[in-house]
């Protein structure tokens, strides 16, 4: 399917969850057995080359493309969950939302100084939530190679938030 026709399947709906918030809803994409393979291929080729020794999937739509990945690129999956839901011990990291602020974990055992990771998320915004998963991995001693979102959304300069982080997107808004 070409890139064309998996970006007309990202539908818009325009004030949700806030006034003001032109929501990008993948439903549809998901939906579609061969738009939602072909995803997986594009983005696996966008950080192949990389030769990350895992994934971290930020919660909870990045948890979709993220299990996708590394089942078809053969890596293990780090969950970076919102605050309260990892059993074991875990290093918190707080960010900025665009009002506010909120909490990510990961299980401290889960990357080591020997782990190079991607994080993978579904939509990139102000970056604040990418830049916290990006901390959460330094505080395990890991190198992140990348951040890998289906969609990013230009205007909100995400990739100046997170600098020295390469950022590796499908569709751009
Ligand atoms: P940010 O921290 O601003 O980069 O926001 C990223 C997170 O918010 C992602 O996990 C997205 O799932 C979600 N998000 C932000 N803006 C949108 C949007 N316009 N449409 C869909 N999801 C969004």
């Amino acid at each position: 399917m070409t890139e064309e026709k998996l970006k007309a399947l990202i539908r818009e709906i325009a004030d949700f969850p806030k006034k003001g918030i032109l929501f990008k809803d993948i439903t549809p994409l998901l939906e579609n057995g061969a738009a939602f393979q072909s995803c997986i291929v594009l983005l696996a080729d966008r950080i192949k080359a990389l030769k990350p020794t895992k994934l971290v999937g930020i919660e909870s739509r990045g948890f979709i493309f993220a299990a996708a990945l590394s089942h078809y690129l053969k890596l293990g999956l780090v969950l970076a969950r919102k605050t309260g839901k990892l059993p074991s011990k875990t290093f918190k990291q707080t960010y900025q939302l665009e009002y506010g602020t909120d909490e990510i974990e990961i299980h401290v055992d889960s990357l080591s100084k020997k782990d190079s990771v991607v994080i993978i998320d579904d939509v990139l915004a102000t970056g604040g939530t990418a830049l916290g998963a990006v901390s959460l991995c330094n505080q395990s001693g890991a190198k992140v190679l990348g951040i890998l979102s289906l969609i990013e959304l230009e205007f909100l300069n995400g990739r100046k938030v997170l600098a020295s982080v390469p950022v590796y997107s499908l569709f751009k808004y």
